[in-house]
């Protein structure tokens, strides 16, 4: 196979085309026993364990911004809702839609960069499929990823949003709207040049480090697409309680903070890649907030509101101005194929 070689119908074929690509190209990247026996399921060791499974499909245009890809994306992505839920990340799965025509030096990279975040988070891509679409058919590639994660007896799931109450704080593990404005500048829709970087990243290690300071943990949401204020608001709904936070704790660059009122955006709303809202009893806090500050993914972050008893069902947001206002769900779709 060579570099200049693109993708062909018969590359989805299941045919001679598809094995070479399959042997060429993903086996020699996500090497794993389980993978090489090419066998029509991945045969797995778990523990004896609760398992925590996810999936997720990735579509985000252009397949390349600054601070990410696709490739990135599909692996952090599900495992940090592995992660988010309290489960260590194993195996992951990876299906490709491509469009006929894709160059395979483009896909090699995108599968390079999958090879490489999942080594780096420690999961093992174990099983796949390859699917080919005429031109046309779907834009450049599609990446679905399925995630499996298991509960060690001394972390067991987090007690879930039911455990909510008045008192618990809500922290952020760093800036938000990151991720969003980076891709946005990516598409070359900006008068302007903003230097700006995805927070793409697998936030795992982080999230255990955060567990073994505390104990005290209820719930954890990564803040991708809808951001954080769709987040509190899904927290707030159905619920007995309100949440309050503060505009300014949350921390915020001037960069995605200047384009966001250029461009009418809201931050709250924009999405993030490697971002967690953490709920927990405020007697942790501090430590919680130490334990994220002495990580590199977690360096911005902060205690950002509480969970109260006044208006229940709805997050307000006191503003810089003083005054205060209703954090609602993100309504339609502020930025499309994101992630
Ligand atoms: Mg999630």
């Amino acid at each position: 196979m060579t570099k200049e070689q693109k993708i062909m119908l018969g590359h989805g074929s299941g045919g001679k085309l598809s094995h070479e690509l399959i042997s060429s190209l993903f086996l020699r990247h996500f090497q794993h026993p389980a993978l090489t026996a090419m066998t029509d399921s991945a045969v797995l060791n778990l523990p004896e364990a609760q398992l925590a499974f996810t999936t997720d499909s990735y579509v985000v245009d252009p397949l390349f911004f600054p601070g990410g890809n696709i490739g990135r994306i599909a692996v952090a992505g599900t495992v940090n809702d592995l992660a988010v839920s309290g489960a260590k990340p194993m195996f992951i799965s990876a299906a490709f839609i491509i469009e006929e025509g894709f160059p395979i030096a483009t896909l090699e990279q995108i599968v390079t960069e999958m090879a490489n975040e999942a080594r780096h988070a420690g999961v093992s891509i174990v099983t796949g499929d390859t699917k080919v679409v005429g031109t046309g058919k779907c834009d450049k590639v599609f990446i679905n990823t399925a995630g499996l994660g298991s509960f060690h007896v001394e972390f067991p799931p987090f007690p879930g949003q039911e455990s909510v109450k008045p008192g618990d704080v809500i922290l952020i593990s760093g800036t938000i709207g990151d991720h969003g404005m980076a891709v946005l500048s990516a598409r070359n829709e900006l008068p302007v040049q903003s230097g700006l970087e995805s927070d793409c990243a697998c936030l795992n290690e982080l999230i255990l480090e955060v567990r073994k300071a505390s104990s005290r943990i209820k719930f954890m949401r990564d803040a991708t697409r809808g951001g954080l204020g769709t987040i509190l608001a899904e927290l707030c709904e159905k619920s007995k309680f309100g949440i309050e936070i503060q505009y300014e704790t949350i921390p915020v660059r001037e960069t995605v903070r200047g384009m966001c009122e250029l461009l009418g955006f809201d931050p709250l709303y924009v999405a993030n890649e490697g971002k967690v809202v953490i709920v927990a009893e405020s007697s942790d806090a501090q430590r919680i907030l130490l334990a994220l500050q002495n990580h590199p993914l977690g360096k911005d972050a902060a205690i950002i509101g509480k969970v109260v008893e006044q208006h229940p069902g709805f997050c307000w947001l006191k503003t810089e101005y003083g005054s205060s206002r209703i954090v609602d769900m993100l309504a339609g779709e502020q930025l499309p194929r994101i992630c």
